[in-house]
């Protein structure tokens, strides 16, 4: 078999990229059978900054091939509708487990993946045979134009806070008519980051208020849990849209990450569908090498073994990010997670199925 036919090429340099790469290194593709692009040094601050909640299984995925930075666990979820009864609270030790996930912020895991793929290529030349690779992955964050969107008409306002109380590793995420409302745990003590949804206009006013006009304004959302909360950064805007890839008729390319599904971020869950998609791709790729088959065959079957959790994931987040902004079932959602917090068990999978997906190792 020539070496073409086992090489496989990475499109992309963000974190599903690079976490692809270092299983594919597991899985015993060398330099010479890998080829991925130019990993930037810096990234822009918007970027950077931006707080990410990786779950407890994307913890023990990447943990298997980068050493981490500093992250703030997550031990309690508390989640609750805003004006309404019903109120949900997931904890860790329900679940006897060391944590429901970790905050961090994109820059820092950015950074200890490039490190530890630097260290795999460190001194390598990657054949030229790689430029003429059985495979291409698409994992540069693009779904493309030709993607099934769905446009929640909502923007996230993002900044940080530091709260006059600590919430003891407690993330808490509020339903609001307008939308969805978080404040993540980050590594310093007493510091969250704030992802508040609402429709673009009312994002884009509460982004030009002075500093007391916005917290004023967050303390009546919010509620207080943490008492005082202060505004310390800037904010920024992200618009929010669905977008899933339309399968494409190209053989030899497969997308992974935010290159195949993009998601709102209420659930904060896209990454971690991203890392289980790169995962799932580099156990294949090892069966298929392993047994000499060529890896042009790997896409139907990649698409059969992620077409569940990638449907899962999608429709959970796509109904919550717009379940409680529809008046009409809002008391109805108020009941479901009142319900939700009396049945233990059924509480349980949901924070097991946020933890974990649906992946095989
Ligand atoms: C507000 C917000 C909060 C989120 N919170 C979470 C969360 O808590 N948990 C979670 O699992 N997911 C979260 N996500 C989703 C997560 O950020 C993405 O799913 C993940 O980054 C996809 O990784 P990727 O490698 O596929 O794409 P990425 O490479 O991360 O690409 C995303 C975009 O970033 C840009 N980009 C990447 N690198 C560069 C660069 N060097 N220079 C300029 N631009 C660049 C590109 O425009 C690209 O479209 C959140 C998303 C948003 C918008």
């Amino acid at each position: 078999m020539s070496t073409a036919r086992t090489a496989v090429r990475i499109e992309g340099r963000g974190p599903v990229a690079m976490a692809l790469a270092l299983f594919l290194a597991r899985q015993g593709f060398g330099p010479g059978s890998l080829l991925t692009d130019p990993i930037p040094d810096e990234l822009p601050d918007w970027l950077a900054s931006r707080a990410i909640a990786l779950s407890l299984g994307s913890w023990q995925l990447l943990s298997r091939v980068a050493a981490l930075p500093p992250a703030a666990p997550i031990l309690r979820v508390e989640a609750s509708l805003r004006g309404r009864a019903g109120r949900t609270r997931m904890q860790a030790a329900d679940l006897h487990a060391p944590a429901l996930g970790y905050v961090l912020r994109y820059g820092s895991l950015h950074r200890a993946l490039a490190d530890a793929l630097a260290a795999r290529q460190a001194g390598a030349t990657p054949g030229e045979i790689a430029a003429v690779a059985a495979l291409a992955v698409v994992a540069d964050g693009d779904p493309g134009t030709a993607s099934k969107l769905l446009d929640f008409e909502q923007t996230a306002l993002l900044a940080e806070l530091v709260a006059e109380r600590d919430g003891h590793c407690t993330a808490f995420e509020r339903f609001t008519d307008e939308g969805p409302l978080a404040l993540l745990p980050l590594p310093q003590p007493r510091r969250y980051a704030l992802v508040w949804c609402a429709r673009p206009a009312e994002s884009a006013r509460r982004a030009e208020l002075g500093a007391p006009g916005f917290e004023a304004g967050l303390r009546e959302a919010f509620g207080s849990a943490l008492g005082a909360l202060r505004l310390d950064s800037n904010r920024v805007l992200a618009p929010l849209q669905r977008k899933v890839r339309r399968p494409g008729d190209e053989p030899g390319r497969i997308a992974i990450g935010n290159a195949a599904q993009a998601l709102h971020p209420v659930a904060g869950q896209g990454l971690n569908l991203g890392l289980r998609d790169a995962f799932e791709l580099a156990a294949l790729l090892g069966e298929l090498r392993a047994s000499g088959r060529p890896l042009e065959n790997a896409a139907n079957a990649f698409a059969r073994a992620r077409r569940a959790d990638r449907a899962l994931t999608v429709a959970i987040t796509d109904t919550l990010a717009q379940a409680f902004t529809w008046p009409a079932i809002a008391r109805l959602e108020s009941l479901a997670l009142g319900a939700l917090d009396l049945a233990a068990p059924a509480r349980n999978r949901v924070a097991s199925s946020l933890m974990f997906g649906l992946r095989s190792g």
